[in-house]
């Protein structure tokens, strides 16, 4: 199959935990296409079916029904060792808790997963710095985890994310675990990451978060009932209006 314009196709995916009377309905027929350099925030109270939506378009879980396509190819007919190779190649992750590895520097966590993938001792190092450098850290790349603020942990781990070259970013409370100016850095990143033409999805709470994104999709009790555009998808946000200025939280210093 020649890979579409679409980087994700959900079609009418279920996912049920559990059987008979324990089962748990937690997404019950989401449909959701999105484009090649969109920016998607997904918004949801708790229980809502944010993580298992989650888990599945970032390849770490299978739907019960329906059919899931990442950049072309049909998830539901690769095996766990397949998938894996797919979650490496097409999949940049970012966490509300970071997930760096520990005593080991900003550089050997951002050059993880292109050892992951075979990539080269040289080739990784050159690109691993080059993503660094991206996000502003290119002056910390000796630094361990423990040496750096929350802020620039979490810049760390987008650039680990985005290290590969990946057709998705897949971000869950990115910035959850961060003060005001460090969300407000990350933001920015993501900002810049979209305006490069980077497809990004993220799960947030906050309305804060979601205003930059491009387009906002709210879930009720595993079914979409609100999916809302607030800026023009596309491969550069070029054409479109630049990312508006979001008034930071009160508290902010
Ligand atoms: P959210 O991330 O929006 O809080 P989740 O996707 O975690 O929502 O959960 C959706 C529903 O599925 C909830 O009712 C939750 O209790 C249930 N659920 C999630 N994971 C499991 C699991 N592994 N086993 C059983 N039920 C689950
Ligand atoms: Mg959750």
């Amino acid at each position: 199959m020649t890979p579409g314009p679409m980087v994700l196709d959900v079609r009418a995916v279920t996912k049920v935990y559990g059987q008979g009377d324990t089962a748990v309905h937690a997404l019950r027929g989401v449909s959701l296409q999105v484009e090649r350099g969109d920016y998607v925030a997904i918004m949801g109270a708790s229980g809502s079916g944010k993580s298992t939506l989650m888990n599945i378009l970032g390849c770490l879980d299978v739907p019960s029904g329906g059919r899931y396509l990442l950049d072309g190819t049909d998830v539901g007919a690769l095996d766990e060792r397949r998938l894996s190779i797919l979650r490496n190649r097409k999949i940049g992750f970012i966490f509300q808790s970071f997930n760096l590895i520990p005593r080991m520097s900003a550089l050997a966590n951002v050059e993880l997963p292109l050892a992951y993938g075979g990539v080269k001792a040289p080739e990784r190092r050159r690109r691993a710095q080059a993503a660094l450098s991206q996000v502003g850290l290119g002056d910390r790349m000796d630094h361990e985890p423990n040496e750096l603020s929350g802020g620039q942990q979490q810049r760390v781990a987008v650039a680990r994310a985005l290290v590969t070259a990946p057709a998705l970013l897949l971000a869950d409370e990115p910035t959850g675990n961060l003060d005001t100016r460090s969300t407000a850095d990350v933001l920015g990143i993501l900002d810049q990451l979209s305006l490069s033409g980077r497809t990004i999805v993220l799960i947030t709470h906050e309305d804060e978060v979601a205003a930059r994104a491009k387009r906002v999709i709210r879930l009720v009790d595993g079914g979409i009932i609100e999916d809302r555009r607030l800026r023009r998808a596309g491969q550069t946000g070029v054409a479109g209006p630049p990312p508006v200025a979001v008034p930071l939280a009160e508290g902010a210093r």
